[in-house]
């Protein structure tokens, strides 16, 4: 199927809008909300994101707290 936003993935509704360094570092972020990330509970790679810093394994059924864009969040 032809993809309008082939090019710019999920930021492709910003349009022109919005800095293109800024929408890049809104894509690294988005895509990784996206991508198949690991249960604590059950090891499997089925967590989604149910909204912002919730998070729920679609294996198990957990629903765990992390950060609002990554299950998991870095200390720094
Ligand atoms: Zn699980």
């Amino acid at each position: 199927m032809y993809s309008h936003t082939k090019k710019v993935g999920s930021i492709g509704r910003y349009g022109p809008r919005v800095g293109r360094k800024v929408r890049m570092a809104m894509r690294k972020i988005e895509d990784k909300t996206r991508e198949a990330n690991k249960c604590k509970s059950c090891g499997k790679p089925k967590i989604r994101r149910e909204s912002a810093g919730i998070w729920k394994c679609r294996a198990c059924g957990v629903t765990f707290t992390g950060g609002a864009h990554l299950p998991v969040t870095e200390r720094r």
